[in-house]
């Protein structure tokens, strides 16, 4: 498939560009407050040491917008070693004087692959944390083809009734957008079935377990108002499913990746925070389900943009509104260029900016 094949030659020649890095280096933590399924509490976040995703590693080069496994060992690395950064990242965050926290563990790619993580190193992971106390939720991600009731049943043998979930890049519902244009490899059916075993193990077993998905926000060849409708409707989707919750993640320029030779082509930009601004408001106000808006690379010249006058405040509003769910109410003069975008791009099917056209 082409798609594949030009994931894969940008792929490989990022990876002559960069070395990879030590499992040290991939290690990473930090301690925050976000939404749980217990309302606000403080947060632990673990990049665990990993080779890198799966997906990206093979012959298909991975995800058009993702540069997760630039960052990554891309040699497997020992349990003792991942355990060892593991554990030294724990002791760094104030975790003990909460009563109840919330664990974030990142593998940048699938914490159900054991071939990503080793099931030794996962099982002690999760025992370390049972044995602190007071944690009562665990996050993790995985590709939908890890999501095994065995692997699900190892884990819940040893977490117990803590809360497991499941965060799934689902990017859209339309399965054309994400077989063509991120290369993501797996159908709509594919997470339907993965997030229905996990509804049928919650049911019989008795397992705490949850689903998320993750919503890209403006996938490549794909105009401004399309991405806004297509973000839209895959809430929709997730929400008639019974996934538990969204998180939309809005394009960011990551380096030796496909979206990054089309951004640097200029045929392709990032969306407006006004379109992340409109999807999170239909979402938060039309359906029940928690909906996230990662923020990620905000104002910066290869994230979501409006201007330099409202670019700050808008980011502060939506990481706290995250928190309280409300929507999100503002105005700037940059608005009516927003607008002025996605009622022309579908007219004249551009996938750019438009800068010139007359915004009255
Ligand atoms: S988006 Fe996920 S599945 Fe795709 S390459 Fe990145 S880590 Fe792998
Ligand atoms: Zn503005």
């Amino acid at each position: 498939m082409e798609i594949e094949k030009l994931c894969k030659d940008i792929r490989q020649r990022a990876f002559e560009r960069k070395d990879p890095k030590t499992p040290e280096q991939v290690g990473a933590s930090w301690y925050n407050d976000d939404l749980t399924y217990n309302g606000v509490s403080k947060t632990l976040f673990v990049i665990l040491p990993t080779p890198g995703c799966a997906w990206a590693l093979g012959d298909s080069g991975g995800c058009t917008m993702c540069s997760y496994v630039s960052d990554c060992t891309l040699e497997p690395i020992d349990s003792e070693t991942i355990l060892r950064i593991f554990n030294e990242h724990l002791q760094r965050h104030p975790i003990s004087e909460e009563d109840k926290i919330s664990v974030k563990l990142f593998a940048s790619g699938s914490f159900l692959n054991p071939y990503e993580l080793p099931k030794d190193a996962r099982d002690q992971i999760l025992q370390t944390l049972v044995e602190l106390g007071n944690v009562t939720e665990i996050i993790v991600e995985s590709r939908p083809e890890y999501v095994k009731e065995d692997v699900l049943d190892e884990i819940f043998e040893i977490i117990g009734d803590t809360l497991f979930e499941v965060s799934i890049g689902l990017e859209t519902s339309n399965d054309y957008t994400r077989l063509k244009k991120i290369n993501k490899g797996f159908t709509k059916q594919d997470f339907e079935d993965a997030v229905k075993l996990m509804q049928k193990l919650s049911k019989e077993k008795g397992y705490n377990l949850k689903s998320k998905a993750y919503i890209f926000v403006k996938p490549i060849l794909i105009s401004e108002a399309q991405a806004i409708e297509e973000a839209i409707e895959t809430a929709r989707y997730c929400n008639s499913i019974g996934v538990n919750r969204v998180s939309f993640c809005p394009a960011t320029i990551h380096g030796g990746t496909v979206i990054e030779r089309l951004w640097r082509q200029g045929a392709y930009q990032p969306p407006w925070i006004w379109s992340c601004i409109e999807i999170i408001n239909t979402v938060r106000e039309e359906l029940e389900i928690p909906a996230l808006l990662d923020t990620s690379g905000f104002g910066s010249r290869r994230g979501p943009y409006n201007c330099k006058k409202c670019n700050k405040d808008l980011k502060h509003m939506i990481i706290a509104n995250n928190l309280t769910q409300s929507k999100i109410e503002y105005d700037c003069e940059c608005k009516k260029e927003w607008l002025a975008e996605i009622e022309n791009s579908d007219m004249n099917s551009s996938t750019v900016e438009i800068k010139h056209i007359p915004l009255y």
